[in-house]
């Protein structure tokens, strides 16, 4: 099963996508984190996307899309995957299906949280690119890079839009169950 999650910054991705991934027994594949072990780590990369991340811009396609398709070569992605924070760019989205083919996802979920509560969720949260401006910025990017994305794969039938607010395992459960009829309605 592969699956994609998608929504805006602050939403809850991360947390749900590591719970889904452990409940269905896939990999979970966050260039988020992949890009935040490089910085702890100290790595080329680290050092290359360092600032770029604290400002809350997009680290470059190019280095994104190969990281994700080294990725997802490795072993444990073989029986499956949950995509969190990629693709974020049309363009990724194209080199995703160029990469894995257009009908390879089983489903894109997508987390639903309104602005305001993402902006206090971020400003609680303590990361050390969620400073104030950071946040305004990745919500700004967010709409203008990321959000077409919801339509592009509504418009595949695969899209499922899900709240993100309440109880941590209410919204896994609720992300479980959608994807369980999902799979009932399809032949
Ligand atoms: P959030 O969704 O809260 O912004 P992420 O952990 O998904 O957090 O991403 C943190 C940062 O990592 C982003 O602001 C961006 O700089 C970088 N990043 C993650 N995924 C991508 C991607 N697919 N393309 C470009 N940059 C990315």
């Amino acid at each position: 099963m592969r699956l994609l999650f998608l929504g805006p910054p602050g939403a809850g991705k991360g947390t749900q996508a590591e719970a889904v991934a452990h409940a269905k027994g896939i990999a979970h594949v966050s260039t988020g984190e992949m890009f935040r072990r490089h910085v702890s780590e100290g790595t080329v990369l680290g050092e290359e996307v360092k600032a770029i991340m604290d400002r809350g811009d997009l680290v470059p396609d190019t280095v994104t899309i190969a990281m994700l398709h080294e990725r997802i070569g490795q072993a444990d992605a073989a029986d499956g995957y949950i995509l969190d924070g990629f693709p974020r760019t049309l363009h990724q989205a194209d080199s995703l299906d160029a990469e894995i083919g257009e009908d390879a996802l089983d489903a894109v979920v997508i987390l639903d949280v309104a602005e305001d509560e993402l902006v206090n969720r971020m400003l609680s949260r303590g990361r050390a690119d969620d400073t104030e401006e950071s946040v305004r910025n990745r919500l700004a990017v967010y709409r203008t890079d990321t959000e077409p994305l919801k339509e592009l794969y509504s418009n595949r039938g695969i899209a499922l839009t899900v709240s993100g607010l309440g109880e941590v395992a209410d919204i896994t459960g609720r992300i479980l169950e959608s994807l369980d009829s999902l799979t009932k309605t399809r032949p």
